[in-house]
């Protein structure tokens, strides 16, 4: 800690270059998830709405219905389908149109 203060009195920069400039430990965050459609069946969809705790998934037929503005990133829908679910690694997700973080995910797979 007094390190850091020491170098930021220093050189004056006392936060990181971001967003000039990607931050390094960004790689390490957990992200939101991503969808493989091609591997989304309704039992897997109901599966991953039933592990999200933050009411972020629901189905519309056989489409996954995602919102992206409720996701905590907590990974559980990821580890539940890891065959039909990745992090995306995609955090900068501000926007001021709030159905922008509204994703519609077509289930393409009929049976697992
Ligand atoms: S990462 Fe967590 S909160 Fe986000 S959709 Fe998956 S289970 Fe839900």
């Amino acid at each position: 800690m007094t390190l850091w203060f020491i170098r930021g009195i220093r050189r004056g920069v006392v936060t990181t270059r971001y967003p000039a400039r990607p931050d390094p430990s960004a790689a390490s965050l957990p992200t939101p998830p991503a969808f493989r459609p091609w591997e989304l069946t309704v039992q897997v969809a109901d599966q991953l709405i039933a592990v999200c705790p933050g009411g972020a998934l629901r189905r519309d037929g056989r489409v996954l219905v995602y919102d992206v503005g409720a996701c905590t990133a907590c990974g559980r829908c990821a580890a539940q389908a890891p065959h039909a679910v990745t992090a995306s690694g995609e955090f900068e997700l501000a926007t001021t149109d709030r159905s922008a973080l509204i994703k519609r995910i077509p289930i393409l797979r009929e049976t697992r």
